[in-house]
């Protein structure tokens, strides 16, 4: 599973965000970033930096 949480790129929020596929996470991520945070035009190095801030996590355990 691929795992990213929001606080990592906005300090204080709480949402994360977990599936199989990297492509499906960021775009949740960008969703919630368009949705949550305001941003209306999601710049190339906003996916870049939600990239390489997605985590492996192998089990529900390990989450
Ligand atoms: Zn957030």
């Amino acid at each position: 599973m691929k795992h990213f949480h929001c606080g990592t790129l906005v300090p204080g929020c709480e949402w994360h965000t977990r599936a199989n596929e990297e492509a499906e996470v960021v775009r949740r991520a960008v969703e919630h970033m368009r949705t949550v945070h305001g941003e209306t035009i999601i710049r190339e190095n906003m996916v870049d930096n939600i990239k390489a801030r997605i985590t492996e996590s192998r089990d529900e355990k390990a989450a």
